[in-house]
């Protein structure tokens, strides 16, 4: 993203923020003082590579902490800015309040194009960026934790807890310094695919109230509907997955960087994902055809379209282009506030980042409360609720004189592991955060659509949180 857009990025997201302000009535100056980015740090470190030296510039910015620790992922990408940094750690602050996650929102960026370089040496500057964040207090389990974003996963998130462990030998809650490790350094099961997850539940809840379905001039429910996803990697990959083998949604085109391909019977996204891990893009994948200017294709006739990938796709140039009545939005900020007002003009459903991609943030809360614990969910009660269970069904049997069946059986007897818990952990907070979002939206005439009512969401939150502390 060039500076001047992602100067706009953050302009757009504080006018999205403005539009929902103006519809309360917050003491004067509140509005601002939640909008405002507290703390923002921009570091230039060296490191030894390659037999001499090269600078790297990274920034985290902590956008609120009006509770702590701040939360939000590291990006690695080759184009970064302090600003598109701001944006993305103010809609985390959102994001946090609307999904009911305890949190301030925060947000980190490091300018590499990590194909650049070797395994090693990845590993070599994360681990420089990571001292550096940790010796500012940007990285820390009680202020700051962050965890991955675009070009980051569960093996730089590894290196960042390595590096705090050895700085902070002692402190026994190390490992809760970042989230989104691999389950064998302290990671919880379900992180990885916890965005993608909780798009799929956020759709599920939306498609149980009919009323706002009809907004989208839609009805019946999920299974059968037809979506177009820009972006297979982490979060489209998943919530692609997911809901074409678990919903019965018809995945009709996939947009990459190389392009789209389209099939109106549908694409197996599992397919698609080992093709394009294998060549490393999706042209040639068999039974579709393919359309070298993908983002066209987010055009195209579908019931929904969900942009996965990135920031500002969705703009002024081609929002009036658009046909989904659903636009669901699994990457952060895809639609500039001009589209935003252009789709809405249209009337079409926006379901907002700040709530539809709130999983990987909520599990990372998991993941968070089971490192400061130090025990995995489950562990105390899993045994003790298959005894129960088995002796339910044991007094069952004897009742009604003959065996329970085995699929009602097991149902009974299955004490819940961690997996099943954090599933249901995130199924509740994305029903709870839809609902109190139905709430606003059908219940206040000012607030016109889905977006403006999870920002008005999130500001009486966080507003209520700053009115009982003193500033
Ligand atoms: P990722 O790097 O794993 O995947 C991005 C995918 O989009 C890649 O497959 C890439 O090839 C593709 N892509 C990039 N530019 C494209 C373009 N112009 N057209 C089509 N495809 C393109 O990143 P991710 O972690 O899946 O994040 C995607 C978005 O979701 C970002 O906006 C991120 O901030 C947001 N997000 C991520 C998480 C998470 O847990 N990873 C959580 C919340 C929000």
């Amino acid at each position: 993203m060039s500076a001047v857009a992602s100067h706009a990025f953050l302009g757009d997201v504080d006018r999205m923020f403005d539009r929902a302000a103006a519809t309360l009535q917050l003491p004067p100056g509140l509005a601002e003082k939640i909008r405002t980015c507290n703390a923002i740090i921009q570091i230039k470190f060296g490191v030894e590579l390659r037999g001499g030296y090269r600078v790297f510039t990274g920034w985290r910015a902590v956008h609120s902490d009006h509770r702590l620790p701040a939360k939000g992922g590291i990006r690695f990408a080759a184009i970064a800015g302090q600003s598109e940094v701001e944006a993305l750690a103010a809609l985390m602050t959102y994001k946090c309040a609307i999904a009911g996650v305890p949190f301030g929102g925060s947000k980190g960026a490091l300018c590499i194009r990590p194909k650049d370089f070797t395994e090693d040496e990845i590993e070599h500057i994360t681990r420089r960026y990571a001292e550096e964040l940790i010796k500012h207090g940007f990285i820390n389990p009680s202020l700051n934790v962050p965890a991955p974003d675009m070009g980051t996963g569960e093996r730089e998130m590894a290196w960042i807890a390595d590096t705090y462990r050895k700085l902070f030998p002692s402190d026994i809650n190390a490992a809760a310094c970042v989230t989104g490790k691999p389950v064998t350094q302290g990671g919880i099961h379900g992180r990885t695919e916890a965005t993608g997850r909780g798009i799929q539940y956020g759709l599920r809840e939306f498609f149980r109230h009919p009323d706002d379905v009809r907004r989208a001039r839609l009805d019946g429910d999920l299974g059968g509907k037809r979506m177009i996803v820009q972006g297979l990697g982490n979060v489209g990959q998943y919530a692609a997955q997911f809901l074409s083998e678990e919903d019965d949604v018809r995945v009709t085109a996939v947009i990459e960087r190389d392009g789209a391909i389209i099939s109106e019977s549908g694409l197996n996204i599992e397919a698609v994902t080992n093709y394009k891990r294998q060549t490393g893009g999706v042209k040639g994948f068999p039974d579709a055809r393919f359309v070298e200017q993908g983002a066209t294709v987010m055009e195209m006739d579908c019931d929904i379209l969900l942009p996965a990938a990135m920031e500002g796709v969705i703009t002024r140039a081609n929002a009036s282009r658009i046909r989904a009545p659903i636009i669901a939005e699994a990457a952060n900020g895809p639609l500039t506030f001009e589209a935003d007002e252009i789709l809405l003009a249209k009337g079409t459903v926006i379901i907002p980042d700040a709530f539809l991609n709130a999983g990987g943030v909520t599990v990372s809360y998991f993941e968070w409360i089971k490192n400061i614990s130090h025990i995995r969910f489950g562990r105390m009660e899993r045994r003790y609720e298959e005894s129960r269970g088995k002796a339910l069904v044991d007094a069952l049997e004897l009742g009604i004189g003959k065996p329970v069946p085995e699929s009602i059986r097991k149902q009974l007897v299955q004490g819940a592991d961690e997996i099943t818990l954090v599933r249901s952990g995130l199924d509740d907070a994305m029903r709870e955060a839809y609902q109190s979002i139905h709430e606003i939206i059908s219940t206040r005439p000012a607030v016109k659509d889905f977006r403006t009512a999870a920002y008005v969401l999130a500001i009486e939150r966080i507003a209520q949180c700053y009115q009982s502390m003193s500033l």
